[in-house]
């Protein structure tokens, strides 16, 4: 059973082990830190067990030794920090270390509590997986905005650190920077323009986002209601899939892209997606283009 202790600039404490009871244990100690007297401790880098000594009642103690003799402030602080820590455990020299798995009961390791740590930990990053999920993009854009929040599309820079390709390429809409997927989607020149046009569309302006998860959460993080929420939805999938083709037809086929074009083709798109999802025989994808306000507060 290690804890392993770091003086660090801020203190940091960090740990080898998989028991979870050392991660409080990690919490307490790391409180130590912040008292003065930590300063003045011996040695810094201890084992948990090298902390304890066992007294002659047979009873575990904390050890901790200081450089000089404490004053009579700093004793109120040794006592704050034995106080603060735990229940010091017993140590048995003659048990052979092993590790246990302390996300299941028995100890013993089982896949889906391996999978409930995983799926805890994602929740901590509010993915807005169902409105994407749920929109009217064909399931194939939706994927396809999956791998994007995930920054997993084969883009030159992930190509490139797979080994894949020997380098990373340049940008294939401006030819200057190195491509990746936030860059192709969201912060070249050519793509920005392509958001502005959409954004301006709609009937907006905003500040383009630093990544693109966080394009994702802001725009899903908006609330619309009608059928203005459904062509709200689609619009960044429609987007990175058209930004995504049209980057595929130059590599591939030499194609040289056209910023009228996409525009034209993402909103053709979150038109026809909308239209076949809603069921709306009685708007045109000429009404999509030109009169995008009038049909946004249409009831579904
Ligand atoms: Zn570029």
């Amino acid at each position: 059973m290690v804890v392993e202790i770091r003086h660090r600039k801020k203190f940091l404490v960090e740990e080898s082990s998989l028991c979870q009871k050392q991660c409080e244990r990690r919490l307490l100690v790391a409180k130590w830190f912040k008292l003065q007297i930590f300063i003045c401790s011996v040695e810094k880098y201890l084992n948990y067990g090298k902390y304890l000594y066992e007294a002659a009642d047979n009873q575990t103690h904390w050890n901790i030794s200081y450089r000089r003799t404490l004053r009579a402030w700093e004793d109120e602080l040794h006592l704050e920090l034995i106080s603060r820590l735990p229940q010091p455990l017993s140590i048995n020299n003659n048990c052979v270390d092993h590790l246990l798995w302390t996300a299941f009961p028995s100890g013993s390791f089982i896949v889906k509590s391996l999978y409930e740590i995983f799926e805890n930990s994602l929740r901590l990053t509010p993915f807005p997986i169902m409105k994407m999920w749920k929109s009217a993009a064909p399931p194939k854009i939706k994927a396809f905005g999956w791998l994007v929040w995930w920054n997993r599309i084969a883009s030159s820079d992930l190509l490139a650190r797979r080994l894949i390709i020997p380098a990373i390429n340049h940008c294939a809409f401006c030819g200057i920077d190195n491509e990746s997927a936030l860059h192709l989607l969201l912060h070249c020149n050519f793509a920005w323009k392509v958001w502005a046009e959409i954004i301006c569309w709609w009937g907006s302006q905003w500040v383009s986002p630093s990544s693109l998860q966080d394009l994702l959460l802001w725009w899903y993080g908006q609330k619309y209601k009608n059928l203005g929420k459904l062509i709200w939805e689609v619009i960044p999938l429609a987007v990175v899939w058209s930004l995504w083709i049209a980057r595929n037809n130059m590599v591939f086929n030499s194609k040289v892209p056209v910023w009228g074009n996409i525009v034209d083709s993402i909103k053709i798109k979150v038109a026809t997606w909308v239209k076949f999802y809603s069921h709306l025989p009685n708007y045109t994808i000429h009404d999509f283009m030109h009169c995008l306000d009038g049909l946004k507060g249409h009831k579904l």
